[in-house]
């Protein structure tokens, strides 16, 4: 909602609101907060705020540490949830350099400089609908998690098998009070495993969304003695939590994917940016599958994309291409994970596909037999190339890929990269009980 700063004064009056919670994203996806007490209001609308950028991943040195917080009106919002100290509103900030400049560390900030590339080239949203899965685990006589599954439940089961009923019904709730547009929840997969998926809307909203839902996620899960985890792949056995993303490109004539003129209703401009995603799916991977773990679940199996294909028809392809069309024609990307930083990772599948668009990429043909019971040399055939295996050849092939390098800009690159390379030679060098297993007796 597009508020004014003498709306928000009036409400965080009349609401008696006793905190505002000024919050940005990290480099690695973690919502990241300052809080003000009410008292200090006209410092944060007058752009006043000011934290320490050296405190936190991935944003600058030392010497350069000042950051200003400018708060994005239209996200403000007060917690349905109390405290005991009265009510917290948020207000999601856009980070500033002390000289008034967007500061480019800032993975939002980096998101809009992208939707700016979208809009000089003739679209004016970019829609984002994702598919967010996470598991719920029971917390001990601590508050610890355990790995213990909170049920049995299998895809879409109904209570009683369903313990984790309540809680996602708690946290629907909760979202609706929130202001957020729930389609659909239902029990996944595994066990234990839960997706809830909300309404599309335009990227820099839909990213919000997704760093509020997770929030939302874990903390109704403690109500419930619950440890809810977005962890891609917590337990090896069962399917890993993945975070589905699908995506159209509109203009003023409404959805640019549609064309009702086409043999398959898509529009050329669709086909471009599927093509664009399809050339740029490894590069891509290092930022929608940002940690170790996720590789743990890029395996054959559980319904998780290993291999880079397209499809109108099944469910196992990287991208493929629901049957809906008109309003709801849309690309859906199924390789992305909850652990990805929503704001890099909506940002670098944008400039993907922009990319396609550009250059006029042709896609290659669907794929609609099952790839995983193909042979390597059928796969080199039909021109089908892997996913990265792990976090060390995703980061490889970014390094490779100009167009994802320059989705995040030169300052979040670097730092990306020295995070994760950090991540993944401490990862390295650590000896898992796997190993002993396999090789304590040699
Ligand atoms: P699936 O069939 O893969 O399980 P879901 O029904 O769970 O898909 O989720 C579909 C998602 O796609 C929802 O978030 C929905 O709002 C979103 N969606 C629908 N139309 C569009 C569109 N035109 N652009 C982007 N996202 C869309
Ligand atoms: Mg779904
Ligand atoms: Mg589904
Ligand atoms: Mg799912
Ligand atoms: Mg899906």
């Amino acid at each position: 909602k597009a508020y004014t700063a003498t709306e928000i004064k009036k409400i965080v009056e009349e609401e008696n609101v006793q905190f505002l919670r000024l919050m940005f994203t990290d480099i690695n996806g973690m919502l990241k907060n300052v809080e003000v007490p009410v008292d200090q209001i006209d410092k944060v609308l007058n752009h006043k705020v000011m934290f320490d950028g050296s405190s936190i991943d991935g944003f600058v040195r030392i010497e350069e540490s000042d950051m200003i917080l400018i708060p994005d009106l239209s996200t403000f919002l007060i917690f349905p949830w109390g405290s005991e100290h009265g009510k917290v509103a948020r207000l999601i900030c856009d980070v500033f350099t002390t000289d008034g400049e967007p500061f480019m560390g800032d993975p939002r900030n980096n998101l809009r400089r992208i939707i700016s590339e979208m809009e000089a080239a003739g679209f004016t949203e970019f829609d984002i609908g994702p598919e967010p899965e996470f598991f719920l685990f029971k917390l001990d006589a601590n508050n610890k998690p355990t790995l213990d599954l909170n049920d049995d439940g299998s895809y879409f089961d109904f209570a009683p098998l369903d313990l984790g009923e309540n809680c996602r019904r708690d946290i629907v709730l909760e979202l609706e009070k929130m202001g957020f547009e729930v389609e659909a929840s239902h029990h996944e997969v595994a066990p234990g495993q839960h997706e809830i998926d909300f309404k599309y809307s335009d990227a820099v909203e839909a990213a919000d969304n997704i760093q509020t839902f997770k929030l939302v996620v874990r903390s109704v899960a403690r109500k419930h003695g619950l440890h809810a985890t977005f962890m891609p792949k917590p337990l090896e056995a069962i399917a890993g939590s993945g975070m589905h993303i699908n995506m159209s490109l509109g203009t003023a004539n409404g959805n640019a994917f549609y064309d009702e003129k086409t043999d398959d209703k898509l529009s050329p401009t669709a086909k471009h940016f599927l093509a664009g995603l399809m050339t740029h799916a490894r590069a891509l991977t290092a930022i929608n599958n940002p940690t170790v773990n996720s590789y743990k679940r890029l395996v054959p199996g559980f319904e998780a994309p290993v291999y880079v294909a397209w499809s109108g028809h099944n469910r196992s392809p990287l991208i493929r291409v629901p049957q809906a069309r008109g309003l709801s024609t849309r690309l859906e990307l199924r390789s992305v994970d909850p652990s990805a930083n929503p704001y890099l990772a909506i940002g670098s599948i944008l400039a993907a596909g922009l990319d396609g668009l550009k250059n006029e990429l042709e896609a290659p043909e669907p794929v609609d037999r099952n790839i995983y019971g193909m042979t390597s040399e059928e796969r080199h055939e039909a021109h089908i190339s892997d996913l990265p295996s792990t976090l060390h050849n995703a980061l490889k092939t970014l390094a490779k890929d100009d167009v994802i390098k320059a989705s995040l800009g030169p300052h979040l690159y670097q730092s990306f990269m020295d995070s994760k390379r950090m991540e993944w030679e401490s990862y390295r060098q650590t000896v898992s009980d796997w190993e002993r297993e396999q090789y304590l007796s040699l």
